[in-house]
């Protein structure tokens, strides 16, 4: 089995969802007491959140890049950043490595092409529906048409995931805030839903809402992880 590199920690109420289902997934198709190989870099959020706020992003792809050479000086077999936004400098940390990265938007593609929509609702931070690191992949390489809410409800949705869902607070009022802002989209020709932040799907963890597929990006991302982890059968 390969071994996953992991940079997580951003936040740690989404790296604990990828723990276990990429255990989970490894273990469903070996049996047993099989679980995953796993290595990781976790972070102090704090950190982070505040440059991202301030737009250094140049810096975060340094921080990456330190922690997925780390990796894989000792041993892990591919990389994966365990959250949408931070796929901002995935180019950077790829450059910096000889390992490959698994691109979440890569994931999350592949399943909106299996469900067969090409118009997609993306619900993440501002960073991952505003700037184009995100909309350019699905749009360019998958051909997809993607929808973004508008610019009050960006902030609703970017709230919601940094005051609350990185801080563990998962409540009903906000699940009715990101329900309604599906719904509009849904009425404007939206196919499905992506949840293009890994904090969302603990706030709604349906497969479908108002009819249409929900798209868990954590799940798809894990998904392509585990099948590598399990191309090889080596130990
Ligand atoms: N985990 C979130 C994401 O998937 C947000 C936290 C972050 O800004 O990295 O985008």
């Amino acid at each position: 089995m390969k071994t996953i590199g992991i940079i997580g920690g951003m936040s740690f109420e989404s790296t604990i969802e990828y723990y276990r289902i990429l255990n989970e997934m490894v273990n469903e198709r070996l049996g047993g007491l099989h679980s995953a190989k796993i290595l990781m870099e976790s972070y102090d959020f704090d950190i982070i959140a505040n440059l991202q706020e301030s737009g250094e992003w140049q810096k975060l792809g340094e921080i990456l890049s330190s922690s997925a050479k780390k990796l894989e000086n000792t041993g892990a077999d591919y990389i994966m950043i365990a959250t949408n936004t931070m796929h901002s400098v995935a180019g950077a940390v790829q450059n910096s490595i000889s390992i490959p990265l698994i691109h979440i938007a890569d994931a999350a593609a592949k399943n909106i092409k299996e469900i067969d929509c090409k118009t997609v609702l993306l619900l993440g931070t501002k960073y991952t529906m505003k700037e184009s690191f995100y909309t350019k992949k699905l749009v360019g390489e998958y051909g997809l048409n993607v929808i973004v809410p508008d610019e009050a409800e960006m902030d609703i949705v970017h709230n919601i995931i940094f005051d609350e869902l990185c801080a563990g607070k998962v409540l009903d009022d906000s699940r009715q805030k990101i329900l309604e802002i599906i719904e509009k989209y849904k009425n404007f020709g939206a196919e499905c839903v992506v949840l293009g932040c890994t904090e969302l799907p603990n706030l709604i963890n349906d497969k479908l809402v108002f009819g249409i597929p929900v798209i868990n990006t954590v799940y798809s991302h894990c998904r392509a992880a585990a099948e590598e982890a399990l191309k090889t059968s080596c130990l």
